[in-house]
């Protein structure tokens, strides 16, 4: 047997957590404690204050970092603070460029930052690399990506864009939204991008019982910046909170597992019904190619059309087991109109330049059987006329 440390896969190292316990507890504990004890006046301890710092959320950040393998890791109390926190750190006048097809609540928050901050952030179409390599000059101070997109299921070329934008400045910071496809399917610091965040509410937690969000980074400059911020606001995930995101991460690697393995069954058996399906691992995709170069799976959420709003209604109601919620990545099987929904918050006009279809339908596969998942739609396309 050779002599060199083996390099666990990531499906090992979500299960196995390291933490020092004073009475060896296999399962960290959660540490309620808002406030903790000095050693004495000269010697202060690891921890004063929760807002500040507390094991449990510790714990939780450096088992994240043993995952995506980084530097810097923080966890905040939903996705939305994670990216709060990240885009305190520009200032106002700076240049930003987003895409023009970000999760709503992403959206809201640049227009926020640029009509009370004052920070240039102009949306563009990421997808397409020539209009990005325009775009993204010496003087941009910030990239927001995310990839794919849900609903509309857009890929970007991450590293494409990481290259070019360092490249007119080395000072551009990247900053990507991985909660699509996880640390478990998409690595995006190896591809170049300088900061990844993610709502931890989604596939990294699975459970959909606690809201936390994810920051990443290998620069100590930015690392610095964030837990500044984080320390500020009181940002930081709840103790107990740490504790169950700890517990859902240890089955993240067999649920995605599950979860694509049946999505892709399930895009497959609309597709040869005839309906228009948008997901990366159907070889129909215009990008599926690049989402297969920089991800190592298509994931668990896809999205079809109907071609009337009425009959996705009517299809959303009459499913059983798809549960009629905004948000993914939970155990159990999801099913949402994005308009009326996780995209009611952009404007109808925006919406119809972007080509959204109002009658699109989301679905975000959980952990069930595959099969029964299949005959639930049956029913509601046949109740709905489309089959
Ligand atoms: N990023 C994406 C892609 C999301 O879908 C969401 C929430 O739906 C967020 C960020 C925000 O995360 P949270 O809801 O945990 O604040």
């Amino acid at each position: 047997m050779s002599e060199e440390k083996r390099e666990y896969s990531l499906e090992t190292k979500v299960v196995n957590g390291s933490h020092k316990d004073q009475f060896r507890a296999s399962v960290a504990p959660a540490y309620l404690s808002a406030t903790f004890k000095p050693n004495s006046l000269s010697d202060m301890g690891d921890y004063d204050y929760t807002r500040s710092g507390n094991p449990s959320r510790t714990n939780v950040q450096d088992h994240v970092a043993k995952i995506i393998k980084c530097d810097y890791v923080f966890a905040t109390n939903s996705g939305m603070s994670a990216l709060d926190v990240i885009v305190r750190t520009v200032k106002p006048g700076d240049a930003v460029i987003a895409g023009d097809d970000l999760y709503g609540g992403t959206h809201r928050l640049l227009t926020y930052l640029k009509e009370k901050d004052g920070v240039d952030v102009q949306h563009h179409d990421t997808t397409d690399l020539k209009i990005m390599k325009e775009k993204i000059t010496k003087d941009t101070k910030m990239v927001f990506l995310e990839s794919p997109t849900n609903p509309l299921i857009k890929v970007i070329d991450l590293k494409s864009i990481c290259d070019h934008a360092h490249s007119v400045n080395p000072d551009c910071v990247v900053v990507f939204d991985n909660t699509m496809m996880s640390p478990i399917l998409m690595s995006p610091l190896e591809l170049g991008a300088d900061i990844q965040y993610e709502s931890a509410t989604k596939y990294m937690n699975g459970h959909h019982d606690i809201m936390a969000g994810i920051v990443a980074t290998n620069n100590k400059v930015l690392a610095d910046k964030i837990f500044y911020v984080i320390n500020a606001t009181g940002a930081g995930l709840a103790p107990f909170d740490s504790w169950l995101l700890m517990r859902g991460l240890k089955t993240l690697a067999l649920r995605i597992e599950r979860q694509q393995e049946s999505a892709m069954k399930i895009a497959t058996w609309l597709e040869s019904k005839g309906l228009k399906v948008r997901y990366p691992g159907l070889k129909s995709h215009p990008q599926y190619e690049l989402h297969k170069s920089q991800c190592k799976g298509p994931g668990g959420v896809l999205s079809f059309e109907t071609g009337d709003v009425k009959i996705s209604e009517t299809i959303i109601e009459k499913c059983e087991l798809y549960s009629i919620t905004v948000s993914f990545g939970c155990v159990n099987s999801l099913i949402s109109l994005p308009c009326k929904m996780s995209h009611a918050s952009i404007d109808e006009e925006v919406r119809k330049e972007r080509d959204f279809p109002e009658d699109l339908i989301r679905l975000c596969i959980g952990i069930e059987g595959v099969d029964d998942l299949i005959y639930d739609l049956e029913q509601a396309l046949k109740f709905a006329g489309v089959l």
